[in-house]
């Protein structure tokens, strides 16, 4: 068992018992031994059901609100800076949470691994991440390949894999990553052409089915009706079309700007593998460049787009 898991166990097991806290939310193994699924665990002995690795990839901060009594909850550094913003907006309150915060080496990505030479994923029996190398079991086999090439994407550009906002902190600080990983998508998009970015957009969102897996996995999505399923006022309707689609992720993409903390769960989510991070990043990019905000990163900032400061340039003022 790894350090991480084994003191997440005692900790939980703790604050269970001390009655600190009425649950604790955290991860468990999923269906396949590259899998893990949330854990909502509210008596001691089923403590020994937490795990932590880095297949640990759904955002918590996702199932923390309108939650009965004090609830502690495992946090990576993308679910720290979510529950920063869910407070900031008032929809968590800080003193109901006890945060057990893990820097996180990052998650393996398993489209990945399913793509690397020699490694079968349905023989995988254990994942894990040792400095610059993923360590895969299968068995009595172990096959150690380069972090680089099969961490995830938004973990290789991650800004903040140390949890800035917590309560106690399991495990060594992590740096931030390389910055030109978090900024490579949005400088793509950059270097483009309109025609080029037009039609770029335009064959991603003509996949879209509608289906808002990626609504329901991101922990910023949290209208109780989304502006793209309500019929009164009708802003979008149901249609499956490039418009339809288009107004749908415009208008997300817009309310997701300045607050989007950047943990691909929306990729991870959609079924048609749209690279929704490819316009939240871009957007991210933007908002740091123009305000000097990271979301999440501040427990106090308010979103940038809702807010007007003195300082603001007439290109920041353009921009709201
Ligand atoms: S984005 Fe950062 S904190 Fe989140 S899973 Fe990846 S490395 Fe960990
Ligand atoms: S838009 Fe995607 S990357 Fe951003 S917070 Fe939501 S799920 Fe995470
Ligand atoms: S998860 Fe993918 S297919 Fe479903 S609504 Fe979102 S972008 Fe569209």
């Amino acid at each position: 068992m790894n350090p991480k898991t084994e003191r997440i166990r005692e900790r939980a097991r703790e604050l269970l018992q001390s009655e600190q806290v009425a649950s604790v939310i955290g991860y468990k193994r999923g269906t396949e031994a590259h899998r893990s699924t949330p854990a909502f665990v509210t008596q001691p002995d089923e403590c020994d059901d937490l795990i932590f690795d880095c297949t640990c990839a759904q955002n918590l901060a996702n199932y923390l609100r309108k939650r009965p009594g004090k609830t502690a909850v495992v946090v990576k550094g993308c679910d720290a800076r979510a529950v920063a913003v869910l407070c900031n907006e008032n929809q968590l309150k800080r003193e109901d949470l006890h945060l057990i915060g893990v820097p996180c080496e990052g998650l393996v990505d398993t489209d990945k691994l399913a793509a690397t030479e020699g490694v079968r994923l349905a023989d995988v029996t254990e994942l894990a991440v040792e400095g610059d190398a993923v360590v895969v079991q299968m068995g009595e086999e172990e096959v150690r390949l380069p972090a680089s090439d099969l961490l995830r994407d938004e973990c290789l550009g991650c800004l903040s894999p140390t949890p800035v906002l917590h309560d106690e902190l399991i495990g060594e600080e992590i740096p931030p990553r390389d910055e030109a990983k978090f900024r490579e998508l949005a400088d793509r998009i950059e270097a483009m052409s309109p025609e080029e970015r037009e039609a770029f957009f335009t064959e991603q969102f003509g996949r879209c089915i509608r289906c808002f897996a990626c609504v329901r996995g991101c922990p910023m999505c949290y209208c109780t009706t989304c502006f793209a399923i309500q019929d009164t006022p009708q802003y979008v309707t149901r249609m499956v079309g490039l418009d339809e689609n288009r107004m749908f992720h415009m208008g997300r993409a817009m309310h997701l700007a300045g607050r989007c903390v950047g943990c691909g769960a929306c990729d991870r989510a959609c079924p048609v593998g749209i690279p929704l991070r490819a316009l939240n990043t871009k957007l991210a990019a933007e908002t740091r460049d123009l305000f000097s905000v990271v979301a999440g990163m501040d427990c106090d900032q308010k979103p940038p787009l809702v807010e007007f400061l003195p300082g603001d340039t007439e290109e920041a003022l353009d921009t709201h």
